[in-house]
């Protein structure tokens, strides 16, 4: 056995593997840190949303998790297999929507997914139109003449064509009109499309009422920084909002202390990190809706 293969079958036989696992990720252009520090961990059958305004660096971890730009400092692993060196067969379980997707323009729709899905094991021609029909996909019309929400639809079918087990979908819904948005939903979370439990998937997205309803865990990014962490539920439980009338600034736990207008404190509270004796004894705490959390971190 040679030295790749050997590889190889270290990155796809080890079940126990995450899925992901970013490990002190740090990435920096010249003087400018992009990311910084990031680490979390995906088991197998997570949905994570990746969130964060514009420039919070949500592309560039994701191209980093992919092996595509490697980070300055830290590392990354999909199954367990360095992300800069990733093998073929690991490879073949990943399913990339990029912001702006390589298409080519001069092909019919059904022939750039044939040319991209015959490099998979997992591809059939049925498989491809099946999900094309789903999506109302055009498959006889050339690339270069789809919409903007059509070429989006494209690249989601050419992400889940050959039945990944990795998909990364980055701002997958961003061009598609609310039926779109609603038929990928769709798609995404029907058994037969993710096809077995332990299916993985990470979606950066700005739509947070449907992220909300889909995800297991979220990853709140802020200029580079993991803000928030954890698994869906987990948060709903340990992060609340509480009124103060003073800033709660740099104390562990304490996520953000904004000024209102009428000049009281709001302040979003990590439970799991916040010293209780911090608050006082009748603290008035609320929870917030993904959406109010946003707002609250990064209004
Ligand atoms: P997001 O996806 O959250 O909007 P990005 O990862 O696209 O954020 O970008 C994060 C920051 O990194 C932005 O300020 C962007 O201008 C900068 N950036 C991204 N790619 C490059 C690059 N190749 N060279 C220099 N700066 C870059």
């Amino acid at each position: 056995m040679n030295e790749s293969s050997t590889q190889a079958d270290l990155c796809t036989q080890d079940e126990s593997a995450a899925a992901v696992e970013a490990v002190h990720i740090s990435m920096r252009y010249g003087p400018v840190t992009v990311l910084d520090d990031v680490s979390f961990t995906l088991v197998p059958g997570s949905v994570l949303g990746l969130v964060g305004g514009n420039g919070a660096g949500k592309t560039t971890l994701l191209r980093c998790l992919l092996g595509l730009t490697p980070p300055t400092v830290g590392a990354s692993r999909l199954y367990g297999c360095d992300s800069r060196d990733l093998t073929d067969p690991v490879r073949t379980r990943l399913g990339y929507v990029a912001q702006r997707p390589e298409l080519y323009d001069w092909l019919r729709v059904r022939e750039q997914l044939a040319l991209f899905g015959q490099l998979y094991p997992g591809w059939t021609a049925a498989h491809a139109r099946e999900l094309s029909l789903r999506l109302d996909l055009p498959d006889d019309v050339r690339v270069g003449n789809l919409s903007p929400g059509e070429r989006q639809r494209l690249a989601i079918v050419l992400a889940m064509q050959h039945r990944p087990d990795l998909l990364i979908f980055d701002e997958p819904v961003s061009s598609l009109d609310p039926v779109g948005r609603r038929d990928f939903l769709r798609l995404l979370f029907e058994h037969d499309t993710l096809h077995h439990a332990a299916a993985t998937a990470i979606i950066s997205s700005h739509l947070l009422d449907d992220l909300e309803r889909v995800v297991t865990h979220l990853l709140f990014l802020q200029q580079g920084r993991v803000q928030l962490f954890g698994g869906r539920d987990e948060l709903a439980d340990c992060v609340r909002e509480f009124d103060s009338g003073a800033a709660l600034e740099r104390v562990p736990g304490v996520l953000r202390s904004r000024r209102r207008a009428d000049g009281s404190w709001q302040n979003v509270l990590d439970l799991r990190v916040l010293d209780p004796a911090v608050l006082p004894p009748t603290a008035d705490l609320r929870a917030l809706s993904l959406v109010d959390l946003y707002l609250a971190l990064n209004g």
